[in-house]
C-alpha cells in the first residue's frame, strides 16, 4: 500500500519526512530503549525535546520576548471557554467577529461568561465573505476582540489582521498557523489545534501576551488557567507527549523547508493554480469572495451535484482522499495545508479536468 493524497480537514496530512522520522524514533528513542512515548515528562530527554521544540516555534514565527508559548490539550474547542475565563479580567463584554461556523461555536461558548457581542457577520453573505474593518461595531469596553483568521469549513480567510485598537486581539489560527510569516505583536493571545498544521490531535498551542495572564475568573479550572500552566511550563498535570514531540519534528521540517516565507510562497502557489482551474470551467465552482479565499481549505461545487458520489468515488480510486464538503457547504473541499505536496494539488487538478471531460 502506497500513502495516497490525503485533503482531510483534520485531522490532516503529515509530511512524509516527519512520518518517516516517526518510524525511525520507534520503537527506540535518543538511546533510552524505550519510545518517546513511553519516557517521564520530567526526565531530561523529553524536558530537552519540550524546550526545543518551543524554541523552534518562537524563532519560525519570530515570537517577541513578553509572550508565553503553551503546548495545552483539549483543542481549540477548549480554548472557546479557556479565552473568556483568562481574558475577560473582570470585564463583562467581549467581542465577537462572526464569519463562520467555528466562529458561532466561539461565540457561543463565550456567551456562558460574559455578553458576548458580536461585532461584525458575514451571515447575509451567507458565510462566504468578510465584512470590511470600517463597518464593524467594537465595543470599547470589551476585554477583548476575538476572530478566525481562516473558517475551515466554508474556506474564508483573512489575508490582513484586524485592527483592534486597544482592545487585545485573539485569534482561532487553528487551520492557517505557520502557513505563512505573522506580526505575532499585533495578537494578545492566538490559539491553533495541531491537527491541521502543526502535527497530530490532541496538542493545543497557545500563544499569549505575558500582561494578559494571572486574572483568570475565580471558577477557572487550574488546568485551562494560562497563569498555572505558564507557571509549570505546561507541564501541570502529564502533557500529550507525543503530540508535543511530533509537533517538535514538524516545526523541524518547516525550518528544513525555508521558514514561513518559503512555506507561504509554496501555500500561495499551490492555492491559486487550484483557483484557477476551478475558475476556468463552468463545472466547476467556488462561492467565497475573491479576495478572502483561504490557502489552506479550498471548497468547490459541481454545477450538477447529482455527479458528487460519482466525483467522490472515482477521486477516490484515483488515490485523491477525503475531498467530500463539510454537510454545511456541500460538494467538495481540498484541504491543502502546508504538508499537502504540490504534486497532489496537480493531481486533483488533472483529475478535476478529466472528470468533466467524462460528465
Ligand atoms: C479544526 C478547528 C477547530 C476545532 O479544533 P479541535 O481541536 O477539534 O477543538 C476550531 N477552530 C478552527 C478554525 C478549526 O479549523
Amino acid at each position: 500500500m502506497t500513502r495516497l493524497y490525503n485533503f482531510s480537514a483534520g485531522p490532516a496530512t503529515l509530511p512524509d519526512a516527519v512520518l518517516a522520522r516517526i518510524r525511525e524514533d520507534i520503537p527506540e528513542w535518543q538511546g533510552l530503549g524505550s519510545s518517546v512515548m513511553e519516557v517521564s515528562h520530567r526526565g531530561a530527554e523529553f524536558m530537552a525535546l519540550a524546550a526545543a521544540a518551543e524554541e523552534r516555534l518562537r524563532s519560525l514565527l519570530a515570537i517577541p520576548a513578553g509572550y508565553r508559548v503553551l503546548f495545552l490539550q483539549g483543542g481549540a474547542s477548549l480554548q472557546f471557554s479557556a479565552v473568556p475565563l483568562n481574558l475577560l479580567r473582570g470585564r463583562e463584554t467581549a467581542d465577537y467577529v462572526d464569519t463562520g461556523i467555528w466562529s458561532h461555536k466561539a461565540l457561543a461558548e463565550a456567551k456562558r461568561y460574559c455578553q458576548a457581542g458580536v461585532a461584525a457577520s458575514n451571515a447575509e453573505q451567507a458565510d462566504f465573505a468578510i465584512p470590511a474593518q470600517q463597518d464593524w461595531q467594537l465595543n470599547p469596553d470589551a476585554a477583548y476582540l476575538h476572530y478566525t483568521p481562516n473558517e475551515t469549513i466554508a474556506g474564508v480567510e483573512f489575508h490582513w489582521i484586524p485592527d483592534s485598537g486597544s482592545v487585545p486581539l485573539v485569534a482561532d489560527m487553528s487551520s492557517t498557523i505557520l502557513s505563512r510569516p505573522l506580526d505575532i505583536d499585533r495578537f494578545g493571545l492566538i490559539y491553533a489545534g495541531a491537527q491541521k498544521n502543526i502535527g497530530i490531535a490532541g496538542l493545543t498551542v497557545v500563544i499569549v501576551r505575558e500582561d494578559l495572564i494571572g486574572e483568570a475568573m475565580a471558577c477557572t479550572p487550574g488546568l485551562l488557567d494560562y497563569a498555572v500552566q505558564a507557571k509549570s511550563d505546561s507541564m501541570q498535570n502529564t502533557p500529550c507527549t507525543f503530540a508535543w514531540y511530533v509537533a517538535s519534528l514538524v516545526f523541524e521540517w518547516i525550518e528544513a523547508f525555508g521558514g514561513l516565507e518559503a512555506m507561504a510562497e509554496y501555500n500561495r502557489r499551490k492555492a491559486k493554480k487550484l483557483y484557477a482551474a476551478i475558475d476556468a470551467s463552468d463545472f466547476y465552482r467556488n462561492p467565497v469572495a475573491h479576495e478572502c479565499r483561504s490557502w489552506m481549505n479550498v471548497p468547490f461545487l459541481l454545477a450538477d451535484d447529482g455527479l458528487n458520489a460519482a466525483f467522490l468515488e472515482q477521486s477516490k480510486a484515483t488515490g485523491l482522499l477525503a475531498l467530500k464538503g463539510h454537510r454545511a457547504v456541500g460538494g467538495m473541499r481540498a484541504s491543502i495545508y502546508n504538508a499537502m505536496p504540490e504534486a497532489g494539488v496537480d493531481s486533483l487538478i488533472e483529475f478535476m479536468a478529466e472528470f468533466e471531460c467524462r460528465a
